[in-house]
């Protein structure tokens, strides 16, 4: 099982092997990828920090326990109709996706995110509304 904070549940969406670090970018292809081979895999959401922020490299400016990313969370949490602690299969996730997000959702509730304009997040959400699933990443 994986504990993921709410807005990780995006950013998986839109994944395409960028990230902060090489050691981050390890971890998050690994779960991104056991993800698309397994969905019935369980996750757990929690609140703040997750196995995905452990990884954010030292060098960095720290933002994941900041008030903003906090709200960012919840919002996307909300609009899925999730709960912190709620465990779920990565598969139901994705159905939460098709029936209560659109593309557009990325530009309102990620408008501080520096990765947001390469678009891939709101391309991730038309590909699982395609039924399509997540990306294989080389
Ligand atoms: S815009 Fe940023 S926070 Fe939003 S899903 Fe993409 S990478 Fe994640």
């Amino acid at each position: 099982m994986f504990k993921l904070r709410g807005h990780h549940l995006f950013c998986l969406l839109g994944y395409r092997g960028m990230g902060y670090s090489e050691e981050y970018v390890k971890n998050m292809t690994f779960l991104h990828q056991t993800l698309r081979s397994n969905p019935k895999t369980l996750i757990q959401i929690v609140n703040g920090p997750d196995q995905l922020c452990e990884k954010f490299p030292n060098s960095g400016v720290y933002h994941c326990q900041d008030e903003n990313i906090y709200k960012q969370d919840a919002a996307i949490l909300k609009k899925m109709g999730l709960e912190i602690g709620e465990i779920l299969m990565w598969e139901e996730i994705e159905e939460r996706v098709r029936e209560f997000i659109v593309p557009n959702d990325i530009q309102n509730i990620c408008s501080t995110c520096s990765w947001r304009t390469y678009g891939v997040c709101e391309e991730g959400v038309r590909e699982i509304h395609a039924g399509k699933g997540l990306r294989k990443i080389n």
